[in-house]
């Protein structure tokens, strides 16, 4: 999988990190996302596909 994210809709809601803090943080200087590892193992693609879910603005998607 393939970890996309669009960082001018992400509003630094900070679930994804929450979800999952191996694979997302969030800059320093607004918030916003910050992919670390943008094509992660397949033993985290739940965890990916949840933060997916709970992102509240719809910026992380992913391509398989
Ligand atoms: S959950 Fe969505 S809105 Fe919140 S920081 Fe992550 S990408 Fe941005």
């Amino acid at each position: 999988m393939k970890i996309k994210a669009d960082t001018g809709r992400c509003i630094g809601a900070g679930m994804c990190v929450l979800t999952l803090p191996q694979v997302f943080d969030q800059s320093e200087d607004d918030g916003t996302v910050v992919v670390l590892d943008a094509e992660p193992s397949a033993d985290v693609a739940p965890a990916v596909n949840r933060a997916v879910q709970l992102c509240p603005s719809g910026a992380l998607s992913v391509e398989e």
